[in-house]
């Protein structure tokens, strides 16, 4: 069958991670692809769509694509669950036990794609949920897999049976074993150490569940029509070369957020939906732009730990310190679940707080950043973080705390792209202020000026003519020619 004498347009089945940043930049993606014509439908977990429905305003603007619908399916967890960072091995078995076999009965069963708005002819599933391939495989619908982490981690992760074969892995013990270089990641060499490496490689036993996901996860990905990854070429040059070697249609079309935003200036006014870009699973509390409004000129630190880190009290005491003695004004994202333990908050740091910080639950982060108070992010290094910092061009301090943002740590500090510092494996408060005051006053210029040249690059890369403007034209051609 032809394209012309199709019904439909084509449908993509767009099935995400169910955590807040995965969801997101699918959403981004989502909407890329709605403003090419194509239908999608958006599979979200119970919880994250009731939490979507209550705290964003993606159903009311996506509800203006006409051939985009969401769907729901469940997470395997108890509502209460927290889904944070500290638990992420309890929603993997729910997903598997829970999640995995409806997907494939919903798949079977045709439940997702033959309503009236017309078969879905592509699955769009995150690679990190790699029964989404055997499910495709079986139902013969052409699948894509997306990674929402770094092209420089994914090759990482792609070399991980390299490292246990050179011997470099598992960690053969103490601390200094860490900064051995993990020379069997090829391209990176020169720079990355064991403490670089992907938070699931720090494990004793190659038996450890979480590096037996990782490995054979992105193994599989070979067996997909095609990767998705959230980036752009001149950003990851060495580590994509690699990636291609191996797999041979790779779209980075990212990033995604900033993509989004040239694609919509582009398109009339009146055709696009006039409405919060926020995709959140929190609400988001504005009056911090307000407090942001009063302040300085790249004064502020932007502190924000992500969507499922969870820090001790002790840790976040240091940071307390550090930021206070630092005496630049901070803004806090603190979210709810994100403190474990008991420990009582010193009077001293409540205090300096009312004169200088501004402590909030969740906030609209892109447009924090974008704010010209904001001169830092102090951040865990996740990617979308990192990217929309790059974008925003704020300089980073960052803290990893586990997956794929030990690696993209190393890359924003020194060894790399030299657009920030890696605090990585410490956060004592002497650190934090001497590190808040090197970004933001001692070495402010020299790292606006290389944030700025990779921002320049990045935006590039979306407008038209840019490598990641075409390689999203290239995709939604492929998607176009695939026909059940
Ligand atoms: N984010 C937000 N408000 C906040 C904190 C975070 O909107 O207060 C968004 C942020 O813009 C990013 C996502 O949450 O898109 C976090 O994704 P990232 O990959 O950085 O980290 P993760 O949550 O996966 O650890």
């Amino acid at each position: 069958m032809d394209q012309k004498s199709q019904p439909h347009p084509p449908r993509v089945l767009i099935f995400p991670f169910p955590v807040q940043s995965h969801v997101n930049s699918m959403l981004k993606l989502a909407e890329l692809l709605c403003l090419a014509g194509i239908h999608v439908t958006f599979l979200n977990s119970d919880h994250n769509h009731r939490l979507l429905l209550r705290h964003s305003g993606a159903h009311a603007r996506l509800a203006h694509y006409p051939g985009f619908q969401f769907a729901t399916i469940p997470d395997g967890l108890p509502a209460d669950h927290p889904r944070t960072g500290d638990r992420i091995k309890e929603l993997f078995d729910a997903l598997s036990a829970v999640m995995r076999p409806r997907f494939r009965e919903m798949m079977v069963s045709s439940r997702l794609g033959s309503d009236t708005k017309g078969a879905v002819t592509c699955i769009i599933a995150d690679g990190i949920m790699c029964f989404t391939i055997d499910v495709a495989e079986e139902v013969g619908i052409p699948i894509i897999s997306f990674r929402t982490v770094s092209a420089s981690c994914f090759w990482a992760f792609f070399c991980i049976p390299k490292l246990i074969e050179a011997g470099e892995l598992p960690l053969r013990g103490d601390d200094d074993d860490m900064d051995r270089p993990a020379s069997a990641v090829s391209g990176m060499e020169s720079f990355l150490r064991i403490r670089d490496l992907p938070a699931f490689c720090r494990v004793h036993d190659l038996t450890d569940p979480g590096l037996q996901l990782v490995t054979t996860e992105t193994q599989l990905t070979t067996r997909a029509h095609a990767l998705i990854l959230n980036t752009f070429d001149e950003l990851e040059e060495s580590a994509l070369t690699h990636i291609r070697t191996h797999i041979s249609k790779v779209y980075t079309i990212g990033p995604l957020h900033a993509h989004l935003a040239t694609r919509q200036s582009a398109e009339p006014a009146s055709s696009l939906p006039d409405m919060t870009r926020s995709n959140s699973l929190w609400e988001e509390d504005r009056s911090c732009m307000a407090w942001l409004d009063s302040q300085p000129i790249k004064s502020v630190i932007y502190v924000s730990f992500g969507s499922i880190t969870v820090v001790t009290t002790d840790q976040m005491i240091e940071f307390w310190y550090g930021l206070v003695n630092s005496g630049k004004p901070f803004l806090w994202v603190i979210r709810p679940n994100s403190v474990a333990g008991e420990r009582q908050i010193p009077t001293e740091l409540s205090e300096a707080t009312k004169k200088r910080g501004y402590m909030v639950g969740w906030v609209p982060q892109e447009e924090v950043l974008a704010h010209p108070s904001v001169g830092g992010f102090l951040t865990h290094s996740g990617w979308n973080s990192t990217l929309e910092s790059i974008v925003s061009e704020k300089p980073m301090i960052c803290w990893p705390y586990f997956a794929d943002q030990q690696v993209n740590s190393r890359f924003v500090g020194e060894a790399v792209w030299r657009i920030g510092l890696d605090m990585k494996d410490t956060c004592d408060r002497l650190t934090v202020e001497k590190m808040v005051r090197d970004l933001l006053e001692v070495r402010r210029d020299e790292f606006l000026r290389s944030v700025h040249r990779m921002a320049e690059l990045a935006k590039k890369s979306v407008r038209e003519g840019g490598s990641s403007y075409r390689n999203l034209d290239r995709m939604i051609e492929d998607i176009k020619s695939m026909i059940c």
